[in-house]
């Protein structure tokens, strides 16, 4: 008996038959005696749909309205879910994140979570009632609009609701079983693994793992708040996500610590290159000002030597391909300024990480992981490394031949095989 905050991910409630079964757990899940708070994502691929829907209007949509219009995804299903709750006999309350008490900044598209105040929440319990809340969605503090937390982002409602409500546990149900040591899409071979620190998850969500959402991870992080991933479709133990590794799992199994915990991948960036960029001082920081300015993450970046007889030098920097557009405007602008010779754009490429921290201890895991990559054929563009990852950038077409090369170079091939994808389109 206690308060279980559940979040349900896109493709477990895809269609009317699916938000049926997944009714029909949170309905065991309250006559096991449990308050019940249900966060759910968009049916299926809603929001890619609505985002195709909004690029037929208008190229650059209005990023306000934009997230008014990809919040409402969140909307059907919540209503949904509420009314499939209620057709078992039992009472359910859907609620906007807004209502809920999901208080962000007013970063449109990427907003954070300034403060949660659940109290419409605490009160739909009190009366007995089970809280559907829609998930990616709050209001800005200083606007009053409408925002959203970043695609992927109902996984941080959740959480965030979990540590406001003082719950034991966030479960998050998706369409495998936990988190694996590779995307099961790819990697059929891929292992299970019964617990991930916070610290290795954090490196494996940065590195484009998107089976959680990385603020979800330091949300949890910073409240201590363990995170079970497991799956909507079988009722086997998934992955705990904890402070670190005790030996055993939050259940009491024992767990061995790993040197890697697995192989992410991403395909969602772009790389620019600023060609002949004059070799002195202060340029870099001009560039990387220019990009900054636009509202731009950046994420590897690499400076080659300059050539002698030219003194000119090329800067390549990784960023959201979402972004690529922007980055390239805001470095035309100040070409004069800075005197480089061209700009270079390419969104053929991925980016691969291994993640592990064994790594501290284990020389040698670099110097593995380009032998395998070199021996699989794939050649490396750009590297980058912290303390527990190693990332390369890879022609795209080389993304699945390097993250499976790197998954059987590093022993991480489980024998029995058989990583299930329950449904799903992987978009
Ligand atoms: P949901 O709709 O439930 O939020 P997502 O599509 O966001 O689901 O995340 C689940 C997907 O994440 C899986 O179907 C899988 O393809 C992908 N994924 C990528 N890396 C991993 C990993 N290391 N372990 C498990 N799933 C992964
Ligand atoms: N529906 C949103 C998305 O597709 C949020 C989420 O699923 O977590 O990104
Ligand atoms: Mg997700």
């Amino acid at each position: 008996m206690g308060l279980v905050v559940q979040k349900y991910g896109g493709s477990s409630v895809a269609d009317a038959e699916s938000v049926k079964r997944v009714a029909k757990r949170i309905v065991e899940t309250r006559q096991a005696g449990n308050d019940v708070v249900v966060v759910v994502s968009a049916m299926g691929d809603t929001t890619d749909d609505l985002i195709d829907l909004a690029k037929q209007v208008s190229p650059v949509p209005p990023a306000r309205e934009l997230d008014m219009l990809l919040t409402a995804g969140e909307r059907i299903s919540m209503a949904v879910l509420a009314m499939a709750i209620a057709n078992l006999g039992h009472e359910a309350r859907s609620f906007t994140g807004s209502q809920a008490g999901v208080i962000t900044d007013s970063e449109h598209g990427k907003a954070r979570i300034i403060d949660v105040t659940p109290g419409r929440i605490s009160s739909a319990l009190a009366d007995g009632a089970i809280a559907i809340v829609a998930g990616f969605q709050g209001v800005s503090q200083s606007t009053k609009d409408i925002t959203t937390l970043g695609r992927g982002g109902s996984d941080t409602t959740a959480v965030a609701l979990a540590a406001a409500l003082g719950a034991d546990v966030c479960e998050i149900y998706t369409d495998v079983d936990g988190v694996f040591s590779a995307d099961p899409r790819i990697v059929p071979a891929a292992r299970r693994l019964p617990v991930i620190t916070y610290e290795e998850m954090l490196e494996m969500a940065a590195s484009g793992a998107k089976v959680l959402h990385l603020r979800c991870v330091e949300y949890a992080r910073r409240f201590n708040l363990p995170i079970h991933v497991r799956s909507s479709f079988s009722h086997r133990t998934g992955t705990w996500v904890t402070a670190d590794y005790t030996g055993n799992d939050p259940e009491g199994n024992p767990v061995e610590q790993p040197i890697i915990a697995g192989v992410a991948h991403d395909r969602s960036e772009a790389k620019v290159t600023v060609v002949g960029v004059p070799d002195k001082p202060g340029q870099a920081a001009a560039i990387f000002s220019a990009v900054a300015g636009s509202g731009i993450n950046i994420d590897m970046i690499v400076q080659n030597v300059s050539g002698a007889a030219t003194g000119r030098t090329d800067i390549s920097f990784t960023a959201p391909r979402t972004d690529g557009a922007k980055a390239v405007q805001a470095l035309e602008k100040i070409q004069g300024e800075i005197g480089f010779e061209s700009l270079r754009y390419d969104d053929q490429v991925g980016k691969i990480s291994l993640v592990g921290a064994g790594m501290r201890s284990h020389p040698g895991v670099s110097a593995k992981l380009f032998g395998c990559l070199a021996e699989a054929g794939v050649n490396i563009e750009m590297i980058s490394t912290s303390e527990i990852r190693i990332s390369v950038v890879v022609r795209e077409d080389d993304v699945n031949t390097a993250v499976t090369a790197a998954h059987t170079a590093f022993d991480l091939d489980d024998p029995e095989g058989g990583a299930v994808v329950y449904g799903g389109t992987g978009r």
